[in-house]
């Protein structure tokens, strides 16, 4: 079932609490591929029925960015959740959403200054604000995001937990092509050379990971490895490379607890974003 009215969804959601069921829900922007429908297929383990919503959030992107060109597939997005056993797709139109007047943010602060945060201002806020909508339309129990967008959870489990929302927020793992390459609906923007080039970033992890799994604790020189690697890409430009506490997104110089290596690169003009964990 594809619902266009929020109203109608509300609808769907509260004769679902009526019964006793516990809602799933996985937010997307559609164009979907397999990261996206392991999301689904973990949501069916953790909960009775599955919503997905597929919405392009307009506050989340800023001005340069690709909002309107950003890909879209609604009919096979939806057959594709059919089989990953979601039983209601939500689609708003922006002003289901975001009716005239709209007027109140959910604004993260020291999480998203940092990393995607810092070069994207005002991305979270349409994120958080997104999310906080759907989890309250929904009225899920439980929503699953993909460790992909690392800072992306972190800052939804942090929202979750400082507004108290009840939501039971799940992570998945970052499903990859058969080469490395993280999934991502902006993928399809990579042109033949930009394809083989974004390559870099999945293999800058892997340089990352071996050197920490060789006992390498300086965020610097890994640091500088990813980006050696990266250089060796002619059309990949690096945004961002940092080594950041786990939890906090923190800067860490000697990665002595938990960490995780995440980076932004421009292949082309696409941007693309990966991570690794980073666990002794
Ligand atoms: P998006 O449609 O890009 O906004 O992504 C919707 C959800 O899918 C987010 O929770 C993403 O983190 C997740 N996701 C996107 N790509 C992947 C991937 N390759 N592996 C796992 N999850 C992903």
């Amino acid at each position: 079932m594809i619902l266009g009215e929020a109203k109608a969804f509300r609808a769907w959601a509260d004769e679902q609490v009526a019964r006793g069921r516990r809602i799933g829900l996985v937010p997307t922007m559609g164009y979907l591929h397999e990261g996206h429908l392991s999301l689904a297929r973990l949501a069916r383990e953790r909960a009775d029925v599955v919503a997905a919503s597929v919405f392009v959030n307009p506050t989340q992107f800023g001005p340069k960015e690709d909002f309107s060109r950003y890909p879209r597939d609604l009919e096979g997005d939806v057959a594709k959740l059919a089989k990953a056993g979601v039983e209601v797709v939500f689609a708003p139109a922006p002003g289901e959403l975001y009716p005239p007047g709209f007027d109140t943010y959910v604004v993260p602060e020291r999480l998203a200054s940092v990393l995607c945060g810092a070069s994207r201002p005002g991305h979270f806020r349409g994120v958080c604000t997104v999310v906080h909508l759907l989890f309250r339309v929904s009225r899920c129990h439980v929503a699953v995001f993909g460790e992909k967008d690392y800072q992306q959870v972190t800052i939804i489990r942090r929202m979750v937990r400082d507004l108290w929302l009840d939501v039971d927020v799940v992570s998945a793992p970052i499903v990859r092509e058969p080469d490395g390459l993280a999934m991502s609906s902006r993928n399809v923007y990579l042109s033949p050379d930009e394809r083989k080039d974004a390559l870099a970033l999945s293999r800058a992890l892997g340089a990352v990971e071996r050197a920490f799994c060789a006992g390498e604790r300086e965020a610097a020189k890994l640091v500088s490895l990813a980006r050696g690697v990266i250089g060796e890409a002619r059309s990949a430009r690096v945004d961002y490379v940092e080594i950041v506490d786990a939890d906090e997104l923190t800067p860490l110089a000697r990665i002595e607890r938990p960490a995780v290596c995440a980076l932004a690169v421009l292949v082309g003009k696409t941007r693309l974003i990966d991570n690794r964990k980073l666990v002794a």
